[in-house]
């Protein structure tokens, strides 16, 4: 049996080696993003075309000199704000009972954690997770206790389940008989992460999550590490996509560990869809999309299959992309 010094011994000098290994490759991602970005620039990067308007909102708060963890919540409030979302905030689709249940997270540029799983009721779940890494000891609250939280902190109670959400509801219900499963197209989760021109990163996530999911089910996008990950020193993701398979492989984390080895962020994005592909025999449907970016402003992104669009905002430039994907259909 080691001794416990040499254990601590050997775990420091294998720390040290990770950190020199990061260091050495930052340069090589300094280099890659020189061709399309200044590192000078603030960059924001999200999920879905209703990304290309929480970026703009980031992007505002960022060039009016805003602080980064601001401009990322203000950005995806964006979103569950929308009246046209179906898929985020309280105009989202509910779950097979017909309650609207809404998980968002989000990381500060230190690395601090906030989460609200399971929250019914409030507009913006992402303020709510801001507000539990502030000014509570723990990162996640859920459900009643997570509501309480809110209404003791000043949020008010409003209504979920728009006419619009009940019709596909209520249509949903006679369709399948009632079964829980991931409908493509009726799920997406806004995703944003980001890096101010100074260097800092932070990152939000907020959903209703799939729809007509059971009720009480929650997906990657509250779970710090699966739908979203931010590590100051190295960088940021975050996922969209059936959550259950990005959890299983803790996905947003898997991408920034592999960043911190070297690899390059869209290629990080690639080996940890790999791993959900090994996994499952089938993947019939299922679609998982992952951004990522370095502390260098390098960025990346891949999706199992096509039709995950990521918008990238650099400086005052907005653009919709199509991510690259593993599979044909
Ligand atoms: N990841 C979300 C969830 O599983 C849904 C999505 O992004 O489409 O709840």
């Amino acid at each position: 049996m080691p001794s416990r010094r040499k254990f601590l011994r050997q775990t420091a000098l294998a720390a040290g080696s990770g950190l020199l290994a990061a260091a050495w490759d930052a340069k090589q991602a300094i280099a890659q993003v020189a061709q399309s970005t200044s590192p000078q620039d603030h960059i924001v990067l999200s999920t879905w075309d209703f990304g290309l308007k929480a970026n703009r909102k980031a992007m505002e708060i960022l060039m009016s000199g805003g602080r980064l963890l601001d401009a990322v919540e203000e950005g995806v409030k964006v979103v569950e704000a929308d009246p046209q979302s179906t898929s985020v905030g309280l105009n989202g689709y509910p779950d097979r009972d017909g309650y609207v249940t809404l998980d968002a997270c989000i990381m500060d540029e230190e690395g601090n954690a906030g989460s609200v799983t399971y929250l019914q009721y409030i507009e913006h779940p992402v303020s709510v997770a801001r507000l539990i890494m502030e000014k509570t000891p723990h990162v996640m609250l859920s459900g009643r206790g997570a509501l309480r939280f809110a209404l003791d902190h000043g949020f008010k109670m409003k209504k979920g389940l728009s006419p619009q959400a009940r019709e596909a509801w209520e249509a949903w219900k006679k369709k399948t008989g009632y079964v829980p499963r991931p409908v493509s197209g009726d799920h997406d989760t806004i995703g944003l992460i980001a890096r101010s021109a100074d260097g800092k990163l932070a990152g939000a996530c907020t959903t209703s999550g799939l729809a007509f999911k059971m009720h009480g089910r929650v997906g990657d996008s509250p779970i710090i590490g699966a739908g979203l990950y931010v590590d100051p020193l190295v960088g940021a993701a975050t996922a969209t996509g059936v959550g259950e398979y990005v959890i299983r492989i803790c996905g947003s984390h898997t991408i920034v560990e592999l960043m911190r080895q070297g690899v390059p962020p869209q290629q990080a994005c690639l080996e940890a869809l790999k791993r959900i592909v090994v996994r499952h025999k089938k993947l019939d449907n299922v679609q998982v999309g992952f951004l990522a970016l370095h502390r260098t402003g390098a960025y990346g992104a891949y999706a199992l299959r096509p039709g995950f669009q990521y918008a990238l905002s650099v400086g005052a430039s907005h653009e919709l992309h199509a991510a690259p994907f593993m599979f044909d259909e």
